[in-house]
């Protein structure tokens, strides 16, 4: 790891100590989509005052919030299925009473507040259009774009959730400090993400699978939500890890994995010439721009979901 260039600053604690962890391979995907060049990864970037992993240098906002718009459905796919996320937020919330409202940053097409079921008043937020049209049609209110504009909820929620969105902002604290403005005091936040604490992840550095997706720029773990939560008023309630993939997955499936990365990681480019050769289950005719990218550890306990309370006298 090395001292990061002066113009880096982190984009959580605005610390100018930032260090270098490597760079991030390119890709060619952004939110589903083929792209027709092959962008950049950047550079993995750590804060050590807060403990927050960033992708530097980030595209502008415009940009992103472009890409953003024009997502591409097949991706939405990826909602229908039950996550593992998603029980886990519904299972936790059968056990309290009190909660009422509940607000969904990110809330894309509705299916997360449909899943946690009726017994709660569904608002959300979503920046496409086509998404939040849709959220609209399953009884959703939109209650705004993103949480840079997000409106005091009159009365405040109860429960503010942002499920794998957090990685997705370039201002991590901005997005925890906004949610905990529109929570009720004795209200909760939780957040869904990686976890750059992971084994997994320490092991692989800046080759992670969950950094190379071109859309994550901000990347956080236990540490750093410990740190940023007495600053936004909040205290941490509970972190439970876990892993994206399907229960059912088999040890020969996780064996696989393990071995890829460990291949990835003694040589990235003895890695591109096993996918150039067929293996690794990328069509590089269609994907040119992702020979150097590192295979998926799926099976990685390399998530968590955090639970925020706000606290009553803030
Ligand atoms: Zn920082």
């Amino acid at each position: 790891m090395r001292e990061a260039p002066d113009n880096i600053i982190c984009p959580s604690c605005s610390s100018p100590r930032v260090q270098v962890k490597g760079e991030i391979p390119p890709s060619c995907l952004f939110a589903g989509r083929t792209l027709n060049y092959v962008q950049k990864g950047g550079r993995l970037c750590r804060c050590p005052k807060c403990h927050l992993l960033f992708r530097h240098p980030l595209r502008s906002t415009n940009t992103l919030n472009d890409l953003y718009r024009s997502e591409n459905e097949e991706n939405w796919s990826e909602a229908a299925r039950q996550r593992t996320d998603w029980c886990l937020v519904r299972n936790w919330l059968g056990l309290l009473d009190g909660i009422g409202r509940v607000l969904d940053v990110g809330c894309f097409d509705g299916r997360f507040l449909e899943y946690i079921g009726h017994d709660y008043q569904w608002f959300g937020v979503e920046i496409n259009d086509k998404a939040a049209w849709k959220a609209r049609m399953r009884g959703v209110q939109i209650v705004g774009r993103d949480f840079t504009n997000l409106p005091t909820l009159k009365p405040l929620a109860d429960l503010a959730t942002a499920i794998d969105i957090i990685e997705h902002c370039s201002s991590p604290s901005g997005l925890l400090g906004s949610m905990a403005a529109c929570v009720r005091p004795g209200g909760y936040i939780v957040i869904t993400t990686g976890n750059t604490e992971a084994p997994t992840w320490r092991f692989m550095g800046s080759t992670y699978w969950y950094c190379h997706i071109a859309e994550h720029v901000s990347f956080i773990n236990p540490s750093w939500a410990r740190h940023i939560a007495p600053l936004v008023g909040l205290d941490v309630q509970y972190i439970h890890l876990f892993s994206h993939a399907d229960p059912q997955v088999t040890i020969l499936y996780k064996y696989l994995e393990v071995i890829k990365n460990i291949t990835y990681k003694i040589s990235p480019a003895l890695f591109a010439l096993l996918r150039r050769g067929g293996m690794g289950g990328i069509d590089l005719k269609r994907f040119q721009g992702l020979a150097l990218s590192p295979p998926n550890w799926m099976s990685a306990k390399d998530h968590m979901l955090i639970v925020f309370r706000k606290l009553s006298n803030s």
